[in-house]
């Protein structure tokens, strides 16, 4: 008989998990593996609630299995280093991405596109070597191997940062792969959420002209105000989406949700690129004549590999690039999910979870 998730291992752990399709979290206890030669222990500090996270809980992808526990942008202190680590030590900060494990052997786990690896194990609702369930940040304890760990920058904001490493990679990757980091370009980001505001800033700090395209209008204030992008288009607007046609070098797009790509893809110059990085559950219509006219890419990306995410965070260290968040208690997390999935946060919930999260929550 399988062992139950509180058995499983030797190492006692607790977190939130989601049961069943409707996604509510609630306490759950499980079992960390103990501390393996190349493994690090981190006591979590705090977790972002990527939007990934919602498809999950709600089985959106068709591919969960419950219970889960979710958070895939956690960072915290080590507690504990196998005998063989290298990388970091007992106190120092670190975090978790994504990723947990790839068979570090393939193509892509040579390139360092660990994220493309086929055998990848993704940090939450995976299959680990041993068979069992991996489970996310919004939990008390982390165990992962050294190679999947990022080292935190010095002074930098553990609250504030943890978003960048699902929101932070999963941007500056498609941006730099795509030629699109170039100083002078003219970038657009599509949705203004997690994803879409960390674009906004990375590219700015690339040297782009950046335009956000969005649902809401009410977000254009601040987005040329306080995110720094220089314009703002409204997307059901077709009299201002018509006055941008023909402009943009390459689009970010971040939308969780179906929406029409032809206005987007008309946006574009000649040669420009669409980058789908949002992750709808269901397909898109791609319009092709408006792709031929124009010699027009449309691709698509996900995550990043380790050491592209280390120097992603050590970048955004370095241009003080740091997410906006709200900040909230562990409690609060199936209301802020109920939030996410209205676009109502600005624009990214972390957990508290070194002060909140209690065996008896
Ligand atoms: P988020 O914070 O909810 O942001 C998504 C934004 O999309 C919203 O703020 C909203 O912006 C816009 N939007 C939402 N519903 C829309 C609709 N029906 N039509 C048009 N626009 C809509 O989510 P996130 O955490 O940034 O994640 C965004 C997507 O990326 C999710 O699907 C997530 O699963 C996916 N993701 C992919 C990767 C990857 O590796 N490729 C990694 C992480 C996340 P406006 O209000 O500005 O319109
Ligand atoms: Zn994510």
């Amino acid at each position: 008989m399988a062992k139950s998730h509180e058995m499983e291992h030797p190492v006692n752990a607790f977190g939130w998990a989601a049961r069943d399709t409707t996604g509510i979290l609630s306490p759950f206890n499980f079992s960390r593996r103990a501390t393996g030669d190349l493994d690090v222990q981190f006591k979590i500090l705090y977790c972002g609630i990527c939007h990934s996270d919602l498809h999950f809980v709600k089985n959106a992808w068709g591919f969960t299995q419950y219970p889960i526990v979710p958070g895939h942008e956690m960072v915290g202190v080590v507690t504990e280093v196998g005998n063989k680590v290298e990388k970091v030590k007992v106190g120092d900060k670190v975090g978790v991405g994504c990723l947990v494990g790839s068979c570090r052997e393939c193509d892509s786990c040579t390139e360092d596109l660990e994220n493309y690896c086929s055998k990848l194990i993704i940090t939450y609702c995976g299959k680990d070597v041993d068979g069992t369930t991996t489970y996310g940040g919004y939990s008390d304890i982390m165990v992962a191997n050294e190679h999947f760990v990022v080292r935190w920058p010095e002074n930098f904001p553990l609250d504030a940062g943890a978003p960048l490493l699902c929101a932070g990679i999963t941007t500056y990757s498609p941006l730099k792969h795509y030629g699109l980091d170039k100083p002078g370009l003219h970038i657009g980001v599509v949705g203004l959420g997690g994803l879409g505001h960390v674009a906004v800033k990375f590219a700015k700090v690339f040297g782009s002209k950046v335009t956000v395209i969005s649902t809401s209008a009410n977000k254009k204030e601040e987005a040329i105000e306080k995110l720094g992008a220089d314009s703002f288009l409204v997307s059901g607007n077709e009299e201002e989406m018509h006055g941008a046609a023909g402009t943009l070098d390459g689009i970010i797009d971040t939308v969780s949700a179906v929406h029409p790509l032809a206005p987007l893809i008309s946006l574009l110059k000649t040669d420009g690129k669409l980058i789908m990085v949002g992750a709808p559950e269901n397909p898109l219509e791609v319009p092709v004549f408006p792709l031929l006219t124009g010699r027009k890419v449309v691709a698509g990306s996900s995550i990043g590999g380790l050491k592209e995410t280390q120097e992603m965070i050590d970048f955004a260290a370095k241009h003080n690039i740091l997410p906006d968040v709200e900040i909230i208690p562990i409690d609060y997390v199936n209301t802020a999910m109920e939030r996410l999935l209205k676009s109502d946060v600005k624009y990214r919930f972390v957990i508290d979870i070194g002060k909140t999260l209690r065996q008896n929550n």
